[in-house]
């Protein structure tokens, strides 16, 4: 510790980290901002002034700090609804100057960066470092399949876009088929987001390929994904994660228990009910932050959830009012042992000893977590990278299965019902699942333990970035 704090002393690292204020780039961009910090970096995260104003409490560490890389002109709350694709034409045209201007007044002040950290989406932030010099790495803050999808699709040497049908299929060395249904749902042209997906993804693809030094920071580890680690070799891909607050993963510091920019309001009082459960019982249902379910979705679950008899603790964020809808629902008489809640703490929730499974939408934050805390997944993939990782779930990992969906794209209760006997029953496919769950866990906290491979990437980034 002493020679840590002695490193400390003699680091002049500078990183900026800039990234997209939606909460799955929020969490990953402020754990791998802690992580530096702790390792003796000063760390500035910029993102939108909304987007800090809607963080509910920020972390204070010493050592990090936020700015704004976009200043709204007026204070409409209607901005909060802006629309994605608006939003993003907003942030192009003025994100430039003010990530030019803010680099710059780094430099005036004695702070110069020593290297800025972009996520997705936010591209054209490379071509600002490198006007004024300043090196960059892109953080992929999704897994490295997706980046190796990604980039067999849109690379400029060889890149299969636009040559193949409409419905395309990937191999990767070492993994099962990529089919169209489990390739990024943007990549599909007819999906409403596609031609813009695709054109922010290529750019991220083609400034990586102009300048070889650059690098990619990606929230996985080694032993995860060594084949799509190995089919991205010419990208400079360094494995950083599980990128997960330290009390439940490298456990270096146990007062590190969330990632610390919520931007939705908890609740507090599941905690006892989720105490007075035994030991692997419980259901956890959440979608994320993002996704919005049809209500006949949400009644199959619903269905599902009491039928089973099993208690359950669900996640309806009370900004699409889906929580009063399942109330009304549960008024009707179909009351079973269950609890919902419109947020919660989500890896407190995940590595209490009663939760016994996970229904996600396979989101890789959350995908990542449930794998942390050793805690099997039913995955039912709505959008963007979720289709992947699904199936990485179930045919790679052995973690969880994947429900099928109908014609309609709804899973139905039955469906539901069977995935859940599989992963909470006694057969043999539930066995091995929660056999593999124990093993990736094992695995996911060796890498970011001392000596570990993500670890030491960490330490090897903060030596190339000197
Ligand atoms: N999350 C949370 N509480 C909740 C639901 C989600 O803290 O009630 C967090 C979760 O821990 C994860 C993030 O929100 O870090 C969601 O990211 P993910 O990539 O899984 O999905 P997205 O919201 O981007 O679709």
């Amino acid at each position: 510790m002493a020679q840590e704090q002695q490193a400390t002393l003699m680091n002049n690292h500078h990183y900026l980290i800039v990234f997209f204020p939606v909460q799955g780039h929020i969490n990953p961009s402020l754990q791998l901002a802690k992580n530096l910090v702790r390792n003796g970096a000063k760390v500035t995260l910029g993102t939108t002034n909304r987007g800090l104003k809607q963080i509910k409490s920020l972390p204070t560490l010493k050592g990090l700090s936020f700015a704004s890389i976009l200043d709204y002109q007026d204070n409409d709350d209607s901005q909060t609804h802006k629309e994605f694709l608006s939003y993003l034409a907003e942030l192009r045209s003025i994100g430039p100057q003010n990530l030019s201007n803010l680099l710059q007044k780094f430099l005036a002040d004695g702070e110069p960066v020593t290297l800025l950290v972009y996520s997705i989406i936010l591209p054209w932030a490379a071509a600002v470092a490198r006007d004024l010099q300043v090196p960059s790495a892109f953080f992929f803050n999704q897994c490295a399949t997706v980046l190796t999808i990604y980039h067999r699709f849109l690379n400029s040497q060889d890149g299969i876009h636009g040559k193949i049908n409409s419905s395309p299929s990937i191999e990767v060395s070492g993994l099962p088929l990529f089919s169209s249904s489990d390739i990024p749902t943007f990549l599909i042209p007819d999906n409403p987001f596609s031609s813009v997906m695709i054109k922010l993804m290529q750019e991220h693809i083609h400034v990586l390929e102009q300048d070889p030094r650059s690098f990619v920071l990606v929230n996985t580890f080694e032993e995860l994904e060594q084949e799509s680690i190995k089919a991205v070799a010419n990208m400079n891909v360094i494995a950083v994660g599980p990128l997960m607050p330290s009390a439940f993963c490298d456990g270096s510091d146990l007062t590190d228990k969330s990632f610390g920019g919520d931007l939705f309001c908890q609740s507090k009082d599941y905690f006892e009910w989720l105490d007075s459960k035994p030991k692997r019982s419980v259901i956890y249902v959440s979608f994320g932050s993002l996704a919005v379910l049809k209500k006949e979705q949400k009644e199959e679950i619903f269905h599902a959830l009491v039928e089973s008899g099993r208690p359950f603790l669900w996640v309806l964020r009370s900004s699409n009012n889906e929580e009063e809808e399942v109330h009304k629902m549960m008024e009707n008489g179909l009351n079973g042992d269950g609890i919902i809640v419109p947020w919660c703490s989500q890896v407190e929730v995940l590595s209490h000893r009663s939760i016994g499974c996970f229904v996600t939408h396979s989101g890789w934050n959350s995908t990542l977590e449930s794998m942390v805390s050793g805690v099997p997944i039913i995955g039912c993939p709505q959008f963007s990278d979720q289709t992947t990782n699904a199936k990485m779930v179930d045919e790679v990992w052995g973690i969880g299965v994947r429900a099928k969906a109908n014609e309609e794209n709804i899973i139905e209760r039955d469906e539901f019902k069977k995935c859940l006997d599989i992963v909470m029953g006694d057969g043999d496919r539930g066995k091995e699942i929660r056999g593999n769950a124990g093993k990736w866990k094992g695995l996911a906290i060796e890498a970011v333990k001392e000596g570990g491979y993500s670890y030491n990437n960490l330490k090897i980034l903060l030596e190339i970035t000197r």
